[in-house]
């Protein structure tokens, strides 16, 4: 059985990294916004409009998950990506605030633990996949073990060298395992949808800077941070080579402009309300004699 992607509408397949093609990322400009209705010369003008799109995002968001809970066949899987600051956190705060939180559970990944390093690098994610019905946000996701410790061999688990980094094709094993984890979990009916928060090192330095200016931000500012950016550069070859390489038509990847918050947070917030609304699902249909069963309580019910 051949495997299909989401279907999302014909306006968001201009953010999808083709397929087998090679990125490259300074081709995407990070501060797009593709909303043309936006375009007023009026702030306050524009100001109600992005709030009318945000709220029209969140009630379709809350009337597919609320059809993908009750039709119960398929999951759906978000994994979320992105330099430091690129907004993944806003941008789950976002989606989360248009579906019912019963119906959603965020996963975020730090550092691996002794016991997850004990184990094949994907064990962690795959414990807590989303079940049927339900959406799951991975806020960092497996991904990481082919970004942070590509660039920071040292941060890796301990592998015996006969299979460890050092050997050739290393990497690209990692990406065939990755494919292969995703093509298992899209066939038995998870719709797994990944964004790239794609912000510039510009906007990371202005997010920076205003974590450190805005003492109620202090909470969020965080010294890897800095340390990570002079890696900028290792960072964006390895986020290409990663796009070029698991980017597929079954679990594509959504280049994400994301120098704007709520540009990136429409654009996830659609995509996945696109994407459940491709799946076609209806409301279960009950069989005539459940049907007299329920009118039969409400019945009792209202005679009480
Ligand atoms: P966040 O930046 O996501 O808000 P943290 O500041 O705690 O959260 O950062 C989590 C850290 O964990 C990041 O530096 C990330 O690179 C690291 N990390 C996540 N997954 C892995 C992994 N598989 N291997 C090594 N480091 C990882």
């Amino acid at each position: 059985m051949d495997v299909s992607g989401p279907m999302v509408r014909k306006y968001l397949r201009q953010f999808v990294a083709e397929p087998k093609k090679k990125i490259r990322l300074k081709k995407y400009d990070t501060a797009r916004v593709p909303y043309k209705e936006l375009s007023t010369e009026s702030d306050d003008e524009a100001k109600t409009l992005l709030q009318d799109l945000l709220d029209k995002n969140r009630r379709e968001l809350a009337r597919a998950q609320d059809l993908l809970a009750a039709s119960g066949q398929y999951s759906i899987l978000i994994v979320l990506q992105g330099m430091d600051t690129s907004g993944k956190d806003g941008t789950i705060r976002h989606v989360m605030s248009g579906v019912n939180p019963q119906g959603c559970a965020v996963h975020s990944f730090k550092v691996p633990g002794a016991e997850e390093h004990a184990h094949d690098f994907l064990w962690r994610y795959e414990k807590v996949l989303p079940e049927r019905g339900m959406i799951g946000i991975f806020n960092r996701s497996y991904y990481e073990d082919v970004l942070v410790v590509h660039v920071h061999p040292d941060r890796m688990e301990l592998l015996p060298s006969a299979i460890g980094p050092g050997n050739t094709g290393f990497w690209e094993g990692r990406y065939k395992d990755i494919n292969a984890f995703e093509k298992h979990l899209v066939r038995n009916g998870t719709v797994i949808l990944k964004f790239f928060l794609h912000i510039s090192k510009d906007e990371q330095k202005r997010r920076l800077l205003d974590r450190l200016s805005n003492q109620e931000k202090y909470w969020k500012f965080s010294f890897t941070d800095i340390a990570e950016r002079q890696y900028w550069d290792q960072y964006l070859v390895a986020y290409e080579e990663m796009l070029s390489a698991t980017s597929t038509g079954y679990a594509p990847w959504f280049i994400v402009p994301a120098d704007y918050k709520w540009v990136a947070r429409t654009v996830v917030a659609e995509a996945i309300t696109s994407a459940i609304e491709g799946l076609h699902l209806s409301y279960p249909v009950f069989p005539e004699e459940k049907i007299r069963e329920l009118e039969e309580a409400k019945k009792g019910l209202e005679q009480e």
